[in-house]
């Protein structure tokens, strides 16, 4: 089974808010790499068409890399509340 078959079995149970925020500010004015663009293995973050970032955060895996690659430190990331987020299906 690959890796997209694979992440086609997880379930997603949203929470009303989203557990990353992006501070717009600072992708605007501070941040050279855009890192968030190429980091994601889920391929969530995108720029609209007034060239803001975006993130699709009810498709999160949860994996943290989004954050930890943010160098100018823009994302306010935390996990979904309990009972929420990605659920792993392992078969
Ligand atoms: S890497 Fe961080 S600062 Fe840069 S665009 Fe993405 S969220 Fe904004
Ligand atoms: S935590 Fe992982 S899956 Fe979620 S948005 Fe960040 S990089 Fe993507």
């Amino acid at each position: 089974m690959n890796i997209d078959a694979k992440l086609g079995l997880d379930v997603f149970k949203l929470d009303k808010e989203p557990h990353i925020v992006i501070a717009q500010e600072v992708c605007a004015t501070v941040c050279t790499n855009r890192a968030c663009l190429y980091v994601c293995p889920a391929d969530l973050y995108e720029l609209d068409d007034a060239k803001r970032m975006t993130v699709n955060w009810e498709g999160c895996l949860e994996c943290g890399t989004c954050m930890i690659c943010c160098e100018p430190r823009a994302l306010t990331w935390s996990y979904p509340r309990s009972q929420f987020g990605v659920q792993y299906r392992m078969s």
